[in-house]
């Protein structure tokens, strides 16, 4: 039997207490999958009391896009309560939990929030990172050799005395650092503290990409559950819009039927008449149905475009002689900067006009009492090879819920309303590469309508 030296007793006892509590740590970062509370876990672990290690850890998250490490949380030992054991304190089955108290006093605390602003570019000049990030090696200097570096990272400005960095590495690459420091004793940070400090990282970088993985999964599933949504309601708005083409379809001509016969007993009946009053609402009654087949039937159609070479000022300048009796009649003031030049777009005049009538209708329909309705041609402020018609009314606006709405077909607040003008403007916009965009602004709506001018080589 070999008898052990007590000091050979002493290094084995600490390498069991180190494996023991890498152990537990494995067990606590195994046991949740949310990347907020994980970060908290790590970190506390780091800094509380019992541990005895750092005073202070800060975590940053590589963004590969943007190339950025981001600040995602900073622990003090102040804000790292003891962390709290699940299962039997020394059996190697127990691991720590963290409350949402303790979560969220952490979050709020003022160091925390000087890391989560801070962002660092992975920068190849600065020692720390290149070492770090690209060689995926620990980093172990005093700040003073930091001061010495022309780029000057934010790690420097958050760390005092010496301080450590080590990779958060998963399926060999750097998804983040870990730091820490002891700025309060300013004590020296120990070759085992390293040494712990790489073997719990590397479980930690693996936790997270864990964790990263697991919502990337979550998200991309939620993704499709909503295409899926989006594809049903889809094909059962295709079925409902089918079934709506042909009944507008066959409805179509009895009504014109209707509407004659009512035309000719209108002017065959003498103008006091009971009898005229009810042929002249028979009248408007069809003209106003036709109206509506006629819409539901140009929705439900497959759009075709004719495109050819049109030009926005002329197709504006149509729209607004076809709205001026209308804007009399409702005491409504026309503004219009529309400014003059050559405004050459592709596209099918018919269906433009559409657009804009129907926008400029709807301005009329808000505004009962009278009102001003402005119409605004110019390009659009950060592209000049797109232009941009604006239309606002003084109706009082479009209350704040049914916003988001007004484009969805179907969707009117009006008594007569299909509720199909603007699902067909944004179509025919689509169609023709641009966009339709809503707004409240002063004391009506606002339409803003883009569209890509063409070129055309005379
Ligand atoms: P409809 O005119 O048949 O109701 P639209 O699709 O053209 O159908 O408009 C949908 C709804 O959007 C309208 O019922 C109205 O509530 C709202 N809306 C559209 N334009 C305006 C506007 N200029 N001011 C206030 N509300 C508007």
């Amino acid at each position: 039997m070999t008898i052990r030296h007590p000091l050979q007793h002493a290094v084995v006892d600490n390498r069991l207490s180190e494996l023991t509590l890498l152990y537990q740590f494995s067990n606590t970062m195994l046991s949740t999958i949310r990347l907020n509370k994980l970060t908290h876990l790590i970190l506390t672990a780091l800094t509380m009391p019992a541990s005895g290690l750092f005073e202070r850890s800060l975590i940053f998250l590589r963004n590969e896009k943007s190339e950025i490490l981001q600040g995602m949380l900073g622990v003090t030992r102040q804000t790292s309560e003891e962390l709290e054991i699940i299962g039997e304190q020394d059996s190697l089955g127990s691991r720590w939990d963290i409350s949402d108290e303790v979560v969220n006093r952490q979050r709020s605390n003022e160091f925390c929030s000087r890391v989560r602003r801070s962002r660092i570019a992975i920068n190849e000049d600065c020692q720390l990172i290149r070492q770090v990030i690209s060689e995926r090696r620990m980093g172990h200097m005093h700040e003073c050799s930091c001061l010495e570096c022309p780029v000057g990272c934010s790690i420097r400005k958050l760390c005092k005395g010496t301080f450590a960095a080590v990779p958060l590495v998963a399926i060999n690459k750097t998804i983040g650092i870990i730091v820490v420091d002891n700025p309060e004793s300013g004590s020296e940070i120990t070759q085992e503290q390293l040494h712990f400090l790489q073997l719990f990282a590397n479980q930690a970088g693996m936790a997270i990409e864990n964790s990263m993985l697991y919502n990337q999964i979550e998200e991309t599933n939620d993704n499709l559950r909503d295409a899926r949504e989006r594809l049903l309601h889809g094909e059962r708005l295709a079925a409902i819009g089918e079934m709506a083409a042909n009944l507008a379809h066959e409805l179509k001509n009895p009504l014109i039927t209707i509407g004659g016969f009512a035309g000719r007993l209108l002017k065959a009946l003498p103008e006091e008449t009971r009898e005229y009053s009810y042929a002249d609402t028979i009248v408007s009654e069809v003209s106003r149905l036709e109206k509506m087949l006629t819409e539901i039937l140009s929705f439900s159609r497959k759009p075709t475009i004719c495109f050819s070479r049109c030009d926005l000022l002329e197709i504006l300048q149509d729209c607004i002689s076809s709205c001026t009796t209308t804007l009399e009649d409702s005491n409504i003031t026309l503004s219009a900067q529309l400014k003059e030049g050559t405004w050459p777009l592709s596209g099918d005049p018919h269906q433009l006009k559409q657009v804009f009538l129907n926008l400029m209708l709807n301005a009329c329909d808000a505004m009962p009492d009278g009102g001003r309705l402005s119409i605004i041609l110019d390009h659009a402020p950060l592209d000049k090879k797109s232009a941009v018609v604006s239309i606002q009314d003084t109706g009082g606006g479009i209350p704040k819920e049914t916003l988001p709405r007004i484009f969805s077909p179907f969707f009117t607040t009006k008594h007569h309303g299909t509720g199909l003008g603007l699902a067909i403007a944004n179509r025919i916009t689509i169609n023709h590469y641009g966009s339709i965009e809503a707004e409240n602004s002063e004391n009506g709506a606002l339409f803003k309508v883009t569209l890509p001018l063409a070129v055309y080589n005379e």
